[in-house]
């Protein structure tokens, strides 16, 4: 069917064109502008098939079942774009948050150990800190919890800075 396949297409165009941008930030961006512009297309079509369907029945006009089949299959088209659309944004979402953790190690002015995380939250972390950016949870207490089994309290040094 040449319908299935022009769906199929454009969705596959439409996720092209997303990964193509290389930044989230505008990937979020331009999949929010799309689908606020199929929604647009979409209530456009719809006042243009009830006007259609009005003037054929109220006022008699010939309006053909064909054109507004085909009106019905342009709006199913526009729907699988808005759908695709916003899974897309969905997932673009997820997987924005995950480097979220290491920016604010970044800002926070050092770069995280590789191998090693945060035992609370799993943000990448630098080793030779004390305290998680992310989280703030103690780094050392899970590095040295061979002795104690990692209870929680009775770690926490006077001098040490929280940087
Ligand atoms: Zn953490």
């Amino acid at each position: 069917m040449g319908f299935i396949d022009d769906v199929m297409k454009n969705i596959n165009q439409g996720i092209n064109d997303i990964q193509n941008k290389s930044q989230e930030v505008m990937t979020n961006i331009s999949l929010s502008n799309r689908i606020n512009t199929l929604e647009g297309k979409k209530t456009a079509l719809l006042i243009n098939i009830g006007q259609l369907i009005y003037d054929k029945y109220e006022k008699g006009d010939e309006v053909s079942d064909e054109l507004l089949k085909d009106k019905c299959k342009e709006l199913a088209l526009i729907e699988k774009d808005i759908d695709a659309a916003r899974v897309e944004l969905k997932q673009q979402r997820v997987e924005g948050d995950a480097p979220r953790s290491e920016k604010a190690a970044q800002q926070a002015g050092y770069k995280p150990t590789p191998g090693f995380q945060c035992p609370h939250c799993g943000a990448a972390a630098n080793s030779s800190k004390f305290y998680c950016v992310a989280c703030g949870g103690s780094l050392k207490e899970a590095q040295a919890s061979g002795s104690n089994g990692g209870t929680s309290s009775g770690n926490g040094e006077s001098g040490q800075s929280i940087d």
